[in-house]
């Protein structure tokens, strides 16, 4: 049998891993892996400058969803996973300054109650109005989905969505709370409120619980000692040595259905071959292309899924710029800014920069407006003003990048797990063919990881039943 994966990004590698490790009763797989641009990783992308660990793209993973870790003890890299440095020490910019995420603070809502109850992040009146979410009745009472924002302000008002869930969960997502999806992106929000009607006793409890089973780090943040590019390249060694056929710098113009179930693909270099099964792991607009002529419903679909851009500038500033020691680990914005949130990665994380660098992470998500379609020159200057203000930099950094990503992050806006439908009934009649990754199942590195090699098991599984669709 003969898998292709278009696309060299996480979701693909970690296909073309599930692939060569077999499923049960299948027979042996032939891989072959595509990545149109010059190296792999997509947006996973490691640099290391000057004693720099620049990250382009991610730069952590959450371990709760237990796919990435999985994957890299596979791989043999359990070792070199790393938690954050220290206590978290996160912080919010609202109403005019820099204050610390209250204790227990979730995605949303909070864990703890008393910390949340004398932060200065929300005003009296915010507070009181989150209060009522605990008399209020249930919100949802039909199945449709709604946006989070919508959800939380008809439950806990406007400021717990300006101040908290817009800041945290809008910058995950690079959209705003008030076009995304509660269902594709908060699912466990529609649970909360059916079981415990009042979302704030239903994170209360959930924190108790929580606290009750710790053990561990508390953040659940983790990476690598050598970035995240480090389980990209150990990818790409241990695939091609298990015999998996890899390409940098070669794509796939077109598939065309073969009877069976497989099919014909034509290359960038004009090349064509036969293939049993496809996993398009080409992102929202590459695996649209390819779908196009073959699966125009599955490509029509695909195509409503909009794209967010995003901007990361890394600041490398002498740690004598700043009159006291920078020892948060970031802060996100919830008053007006030209970003969105700093994570400073030389207090975040073990090894990013020589001690005497203070290496920062800043965020400028589409959303922000014409900033984040700046000149790099202007856009510079706009961060760097607003960052070494916040900070009290005494000068300008000594290094700047900027890594910019066009049109690339999925937003799953209302309406999401539609869109997800209409892919898998506009691909009903192709099912050794499978769209993985980012456009439909979570952004996040993890759910990649889990969806790359879901839907290779899925197509291979498939071509081994001789095309017959395989219900997830
Ligand atoms: C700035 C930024 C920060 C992020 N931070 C985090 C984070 O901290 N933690 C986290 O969990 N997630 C984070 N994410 C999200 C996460 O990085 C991505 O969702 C994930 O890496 C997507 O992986 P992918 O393989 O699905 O897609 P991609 O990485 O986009 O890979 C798709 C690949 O397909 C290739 N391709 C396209 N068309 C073709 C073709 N026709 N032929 C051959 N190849 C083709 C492309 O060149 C590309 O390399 C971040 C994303 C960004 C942009």
């Amino acid at each position: 049998m003969r898998l292709l994966v278009v696309g060299g990004g996480i979701t693909g590698l970690a296909a073309a891993w599930e692939a060569i490790r077999g499923g049960e009763g299948r027979p042996p797989v032939e891989v072959m892996l595509v990545e149109a641009a010059d190296t792999f990783g997509g947006k996973v992308r490691t640099e290391v400058v000057d004693s720099l660990l620049i990250e382009h793209g991610p730069d952590s993973f959450v371990a709760y969803r237990p796919a990435a870790l999985k994957l890299i003890e596979e791989l043999g890299l359990a070792d070199q996973v790393i938690s954050i440095s220290g206590t978290r020490t996160v912080y919010l910019r609202s109403r005019g300054r820099l204050r610390p995420l209250p204790s227990g603070m979730g995605m949303v809502l909070p864990t703890k109650l008393w910390p949340f109850v004398t932060t200065g992040i929300l005003s009296p009146f915010d507070k009181l109005r989150a209060g009522f979410d605990l008399l209020l009745p249930r919100r949802l009472r039909n199945g449709q989905d709604t946006t989070i924002g919508a959800f939380l302000r008809a439950r806990l008002g406007g400021g717990i969505v300006q101040r908290f869930a817009d800041p945290m969960v809008g910058g995950i997502y690079g959209a705003s709370v008030d076009e995304l999806s509660l269902d594709a992106v908060l699912p466990s929000l529609r649970a909360d409120e059916a079981k415990y009607r009042s979302l704030m006793l239903a994170s209360l409890a959930a924190g108790r619980k929580a606290r009750s089973a710790a053990r561990g780090p508390s953040s659940p943040f983790r990476t690598l000692n050598g970035g995240l590019g480090s389980l990209i390249s150990a990818l790409v060694e241990q695939l091609t040595a298990a015999g998996v056929s890899l390409h940098t710098g070669l794509g796939v113009d077109r598939l065309t259905p073969l009877p069976g179930g497989g099919a014909e693909v034509r290359f960038s270099d004009g090349s064509t071959q036969p293939f049993d099964a496809v996993v398009l792991a080409a992102g929202v607009e590459g695996s649209e292309e390819l779908l196009k002529t073959a699966a125009p419903a599955a490509a029509a679909a695909l195509a409503q899924v909009p794209l967010a851009t995003s901007t990361v500038l890394s600041l490398a500033y002498p740690a004598e710029a700043f009159a006291n020691p920078v020892t948060t680990h970031g802060w996100l914005e919830a008053d007006p800014a030209p970003i969105s949130g700093i994570t400073v990665s030389s207090a975040k994380w073990a090894g990013r920069a020589p001690v005497d660098t203070v290496l920062i992470r800043a965020f400028v998500p589409g959303r922000l407006g014409a900033i984040a379609e700046a000149p790099d020159a202007e856009l510079i200057a706009a961060v760097t003003d607003h960052v070494g203000l916040v900070l009290g930099a005494q000068r300008p950094p000594t290094s700047v990048r900027v890594s910019r990503w066009p049109r690339m992050m999925p937003k799953y806006t209302l309406g999401h797990l539609d869109r997800v439908a209409a892919v898998e009934a506009g691909l009903a009649s192709l099912p050794c063919w499978r769209v993985a990754g980012s456009p439909l199942r979570g952004v996040g590195v993890p759910d990649c990881v889990a969806d790359g090699r879901r839907q290779a098991d899925l197509a291979l599984t498939a071509a081994a039943l001789g095309g017959v669709r395989v219900e997830e």
